[in-house]
């Protein structure tokens, strides 16, 4: 890259050298021109003045060319009729051609004064010409020199230029490495830090650099190295999550399977004469599989909210109604703890699916029912908030301490392990609650108080 960059630099600065110097030579070539024809038509007007027109011009020129001139330089005295009548070459005028027809003559008799550059065959050379009307208006006085214009000065031009050229060129060197110095260093650098990677992980130190775009790679570097990181915590947070609910759905799989091997076991080897505490045997081993159902279906509930499942079937679900009829399915455990069961629900619907809403309500409200003393109370409420629907399951129960709080919607967690199997619980309601919350993208808040009960608090969209 560094030598493509000086190549590229010096390649430009050639470029710029040689146009500036066309457009140089152009100049500088019209400028001689213009500085050659005024001095030529100064030497015609003297040698005008000098000659005697009654006297012989032939022999006057010729001495003039002889004695002034140099020896390339050429005059011709032309008559305005186009007749050469003297010249200083040696030539007889007589034998040579009308000179009407010449520009620069043609010119002179129509503006006083010409010019013209041209081969001349005669003399194998380019010429410059130059004509004025003599001062008596009855000749064109002509002036003749060769000129190969700029090659003239070619080779005192060429020495300078080329030494220009070069010192451009040198300087030029030393700027382009300088400049390519400042790109390359600060791209060998980061690629440097890139390289830790390896040995040191995604922490880069990138210094700031001269070009913003320089600092752009080295932002971005750091940006994607910042989300790489969060995106590998999360998967191994996710992982630890996976694992430590595959180590608890096992545990909690495992306890019903001993205990029911154990009675089946014992009912197996005709050990138990007693009816009665066969009887038990059984409804044990029967309550365990529906244990161990409970906890599988909260699983696969779990694992359809994650998934996103699209075979959701989703209808207008008005909550009173809903309330009523989880209320009336409830009422035989709400007697068995003794607790009242209380519905003040403003006429509220929203767009979602039943079967998640009777989910997430009767974990809510099944909850206030475990978690409370007889004589206890359950209350659900809902309210309509703009493009919200808001549902408060609140209870006068056992509460929840400020710690506990922060990890109840965890999966499998308890506060109170044995409480919570005791009544069928499988530490994964709040975590369903919370998923299908999530799933509508709701929010829900808890407050509660140790010793005086817990209000849940969803907040739902009326439109998915
Ligand atoms: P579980 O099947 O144990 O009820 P949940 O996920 O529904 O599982 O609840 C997790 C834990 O949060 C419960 O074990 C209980 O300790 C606590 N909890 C949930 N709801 C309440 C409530 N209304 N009052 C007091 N504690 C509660």
């Amino acid at each position: 890259m560094k030598k493509a960059v000086i190549f590229r630099f010096l390649g430009i600065v050639l470029l710029a050298v040689g146009v500036s110097s066309l457009i140089f030579y152009y100049f500088i070539g019209r400028y001689i021109l213009e500085d050659t024809i005024s001095s030529m038509e100064m030497t015609i007007s003297v040698v005008d003045y000098s000659l005697d027109y009654e006297g012989n011009l032939q022999e006057q020129l010729e001495e003039l060319g002889r004695e002034v001139m140099e020896e390339t330089a050429r005059i011709t005295l032309i008559g305005l009729d186009g007749k050469v009548e003297a010249d200083n070459s040696g030539v007889d005028p007589e034998t040579m051609e009308n000179h009407l027809e010449r520009e620069e003559v043609a010119q002179t008799i129509e503006k006083g004064s010409g010019s013209a550059r041209r081969y001349s065959e005669s003399q194998e050379k380019k010429f410059l010409y130059v004509a004025k009307l003599t001062q008596n208006g009855e000749y064109v006085l002509r002036m003749a020199v060769p000129y190969t214009g700029m090659f003239d000065y070619l080779g005192d031009v060429f020495p300078v230029l080329l030494g220009g050229v070069g010192l451009t060129f040198l300087i030029s060197g030393f700027a382009a490495v300088r400049f390519s110095n400042t790109i390359t260093h600060p791209l060998l650098e980061i690629s440097e830090e890139l390289g830790k990677v390896k040995s040191e992980g995604l922490h880069f130190d990138f210094k700031h650099y001269q070009y913003p775009e320089l600092n752009v790679i080295a932002d971005t570097t750091r940006g994607m190295a910042e989300e790489i990181r969060a995106h590998m915590q999360r998967l191994e947070k996710e992982k630890r999550i996976r694992q430590e609910f595959f180590s608890n759905a096992s545990h909690e799989l495992k306890t019903p399977i001993t205990s029911i091997r154990g009675y089946a076991e014992l009912l197996e080897q005709d050990l138990i004469p007693d009816e009665g505490v066969r009887k038990d045997f059984l409804h044990r081993i029967l309550k365990e599989t529906e244990h161990m159902t409970s906890v599988i279906n909260d699983i696969l509930m779990i694992s359809r909210l994650e998934a996103k499942e699209a075979e959701v079937t989703f209808s207008m679900v008005k909550i009173p109604a809903l309330v009523k009829e989880l209320f009336e399915s409830m009422e035989p455990m709400a007697a068995e703890y003794k607790v009242k069961l209380h519905q003040d629900c403003e006429d509220v619907e929203l767009y979602a699916s039943v079967q998640q809403m009777r989910e997430l309500l009767s974990n809510l409200i099944s909850n206030g029912i475990k978690y409370n003393h007889p004589e206890g109370n359950v209350w659900v409420e809902a309210e309509k908030d703009g493009e919200y629907v808001r549902i408060y399951v609140r209870d006068d129960g056992c509460g929840i301490s400020k710690e506990e709080q922060a990890r109840i919607f965890e999966r499998f967690y308890r506060v109170d392990k044995g409480r919570s199997r005791k009544m069928g619980g499988t530490g994964l309601g709040l975590s369903i609650v919370k998923h299908i919350v999530e799933y509508y993208n709701g929010e829900i808040t808890l407050r509660s108080c140790p010793g005086k009960g817990s209000e849940f608090i969803v907040l739902l969209p009326v439109k998915i």
